[in-house]
């Protein structure tokens, strides 16, 4: 076959360890045999960051911004024994948070649903997409211990710090605690567009909850911007397509996100977003099979698999063993990414290839050929589930391709 075309190239951010083998492997065996792949290469991985005193990780984010549509390999975020082991200049920050910071996006996780690997919650029939605030809320909070006899108040001040108001929080009689915390129209303003953007672009409901009957004017700021978004922005388009925007209080979304079959955005605060999104991915089975992408405001797309960069694989690797890491995170970086140019680019082949290899990917899995995370979970009647080692697995989905 004649190789599929791109117009414009998607930016490619190279990372650390196994996820970096894995990433050329698939490259390598299920997209250029098929794509004349077009990319701004950005590397990412650890040593190169601090070669370039994380320049590197700056100039990506803003290429992602220029080209609208990139896909990250898993990047190792140093610690203190990372920064003795690769003998870094300093401690650099998270890329991820870097790249969210210049992005201002929000990131959304959903499960990659196979037949054969079943959910812990029997209704669950569709993928549930996480999409967490992460800005503010107690994640930036002051917290203080009182003691008896104490008395705590809110207080608001100007910028020459003048006291402007002043509210009760409580007299304390015995000792206790207290926490100020804070959020930003602006941020939220913008998690909501994200939201709403991205559910439109996988046609999906999107749920969103918070406890505005307890927390009247906190809580309450979010249920009215999110309201203020959709009506001024949205709601035409959601109506034309019978999509629906439920906004109820946190503790009957929850309710209903259990009697669900999924298939629907949940946007959740950030404390939520935290809890909840290690709720889902769990009952959904391994941190192989979480997608993950950053959506900001203005529409750019960042794509990329859930879990780390798998190290425990990674030095079993070095050392010549075999390693059965799962690929399928990171395959659907790469076809996310690739349908996302596609569309972007009216580009209907490449969408389809994207469609093609997740098809073959899944379907390589319900016929029983996985990595050695999804053996304990896969249940199907008269398949028998085979382990493959990494490559293995890369090379069975494409004979299928
Ligand atoms: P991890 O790489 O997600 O791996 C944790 C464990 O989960 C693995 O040891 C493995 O369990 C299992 N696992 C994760 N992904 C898997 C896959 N694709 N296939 C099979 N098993 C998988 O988390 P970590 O070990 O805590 O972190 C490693 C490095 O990744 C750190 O340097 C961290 O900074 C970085 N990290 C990066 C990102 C990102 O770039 N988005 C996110 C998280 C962590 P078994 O060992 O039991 O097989
Ligand atoms: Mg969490």
């Amino acid at each position: 076959m004649a190789k599929i075309t791109m117009k414009t190239p998607i930016v490619e951010m190279d990372g650390d360890e196994m996820t970096k083998v894995l990433w050329g492997w698939i490259k390598e065996i299920l997209i250029e045999p098929f794509v004349e792949l077009k990319t701004e290469y950005y590397d990412l991985s650890l040593p190169n960051r601090d070669k370039t005193d994380d320049d590197v990780t700056v100039k990506s984010a803003l290429a992602a911004k220029k080209l609208g549509v990139a896909v990250k390999c898993a990047t190792i975020t140093p610690n203190a024994q990372r920064v003795e082991e690769y003998g870094l200049k300093k401690m650099w920050k998270s890329p991820n948070g870097t790249i969210r910071g210049i992005l201002d996006g929000t990131v959304f996780r959903t499960p990659i649903l196979v037949p054969g690997i079943k959910s812990y919650v029997p209704g669950w029939k569709k993928p549930i997409t996480i999409a967490r605030h992460a800005y503010g809320d107690i994640y930036s909070a002051a917290e203080d211990r009182v003691e008896a006899g104490e008395s705590a108040y809110l207080l608001v001040c100007d910028g020459s710090g003048n006291e402007l108001r002043r509210k009760p929080i409580h007299d304390f009689l015995t000792p206790g605690i207290i926490q100020g915390m804070h959020n930003v129209d602006a941020s939220i303003e913008s998690f909501a567009r994200s939201c709403f953007t991205y559910a439109l672009s996988e046609n999906l409901p999107l749920w969103f909850g918070t406890k505005d009957t307890i927390s009247k004017t906190y809580d309450h700021r979010f249920k009215d911007i999110f309201r203020e978004v959709y009506e001024s922005e949205f709601e035409a388009e959601f109506e034309k397509r019978g999509l629906e925007f439920l906004y109820t209080l946190v503790d009957d979304i929850v309710a209903r996100v259990i009697r669900s079959e999924g298939g629907f955005v949940w946007a959740c605060k950030n404390y939520d977003g935290d809890v909840l999104s290690d709720m889902v991915a769990t009952a959904f089975g391994s941190l192989g099979m979480m997608s993950s992408v950053l959506v900001s405001p203005d529409g750019t797309y960042e794509y990329e698999a859930a879990h780390g960069t798998v190290t425990r694989h990674y030095y079993k690797y070095l050392k010549g063993e075999e390693t059965s890491t799962n690929s399928m995170a990171t395959i659907w970086a790469w076809t996310g990414a690739l349908n996302m140019r596609g569309q972007k680019d009216g580009s209907p082949k490449l969408c389809a290839f994207a469609k093609k290899l997740e098809n073959c990917a899944a379907r390589t899995i319900e016929e029983g050929f996985m990595t050695g995370d999804l053996v304990p979970l896969f249940e199907r009647e008269g398949v028998t589930p085979q382990k493959l080692e990494s490559r293995k697995f890369l090379e069975k989905i494409a004979e299928k391709l």
